[in-house]
C-alpha cells in the first residue's frame, strides 16, 4: 500500500484492481474527471467492459478525452444519468465497482452526490455483484450535507449480512477528523472460503 499518506482514491483502486483481470466487468458509479474510470479500462483490457455514470455531462467529457488519450475509450459505456439508475443499464454480474463520493474537483460544489441516491445505487451494486466481487467507496465528510452522506453510507456498512459480505471501514488514523474515509465491501465466494468464527 504505497502512496497512502492522503490518497483515499489511491487506495480504493488498488482493494478492486486486486480482483480485475482481463475480461471482467466493471462499473465506476461517480466518473468525475475520469481518473477511476480510466484504470478500470485498462485492468479489464480489450475483452472486458467498463460502464461509467455521472450527472454531469462535462464530467463525461472529460473522462472521454482521457480515455481517448489513453487509447482506452473502445470498451467504455458512459452514461448521463445518475448511479441510482444504473440497474436499468446494466443487467449481468458485475466484479467491481468504485464510488467516489462527493463533488467534482474544480467543478460545481452543489452537484455532489446524495444520501437516498447513493443508498439506492449501492444496494443495486451490491445485488449485482458476482461472489468474490468488490465494491470501494471512498466518503467524503467535510462538505455541506457531507454528514448525512457519511451517516448513511456508514448505517448501510453496518448492517450488511456478514455471512454475506466482507466489510472494512478505513480511516486516515493521524489526520483530521474532515478526512475522507473507505469503505471496502467483498463479497463472499462460498467456494472459496468458510466464514471464521
Ligand atoms: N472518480 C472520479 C475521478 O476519478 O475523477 C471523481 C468523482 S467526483 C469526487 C464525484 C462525481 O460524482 C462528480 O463528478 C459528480 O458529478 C458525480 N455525481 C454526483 N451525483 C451523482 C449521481 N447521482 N450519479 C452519478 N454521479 C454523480
Amino acid at each position: 500500500f504505497a502512496g497512502i499518506r492522503g490518497n483515499a482514491a489511491l487506495l480504493a483502486q488498488k482493494f478492486i484492481g486486486e480482483i480485475l483481470h482481463e475480461g471482467c466487468v466493471a462499473v465506476d458509479a461517480t466518473a468525475g474527471n475520469g481518473y477511476d474510470t480510466l484504470f478500470l479500462a485498462g485492468a479489464v483490457g480489450d475483452s472486458g467492459k467498463v460502464f461509467a455514470f455521472d450527472i454531469q455531462r462535462g464530467a463525461l467529457d472529460a473522462t472521454a478525452g482521457r480515455l481517448k488519450q489513453a487509447g482506452r475509450e473502445k470498451n467504455v459505456v458512459l452514461v448521463n444519468a445518475g448511479h441510482e439508475e444504473m440497474g436499468r443499464y446494466i443487467t449481468h454480474p458485475v466484479d467491481g465497482f468504485m464510488f467516489n463520493l462527493g463533488y467534482l474537483p474544480g467543478g460545481d460544489h452543489n452537484k455532489t452526490t446524495r444520501p437516498d441516491t447513493t443508498i439506492k445505487a449501492l444496494h443495486t451494486a451490491l445485488n449485482l455483484l458476482k461472489p468474490g466481487g468488490r465494491v470501494s467507496i471512498v466518503v467524503y465528510t467535510a462538505h455541506q450535507g457531507a454528514e448525512d452522506e457519511s451517516d448513511a453510507v456508514d448505517q448501510l456498512a453496518k448492517n450488511l449480512d456478514p455471512g454475506v459480505f466482507g466489510v472494512l471501514r478505513i480511516t486516515f488514523a493521524n489526520r483530521s477528523s474532515s478526512a475522507p474515509f473507505l469503505i471496502f465491501i467483498e463479497r463472499v465466494n462460498e467456494e472459496n472460503e468458510s466464514l471464521a468464527p
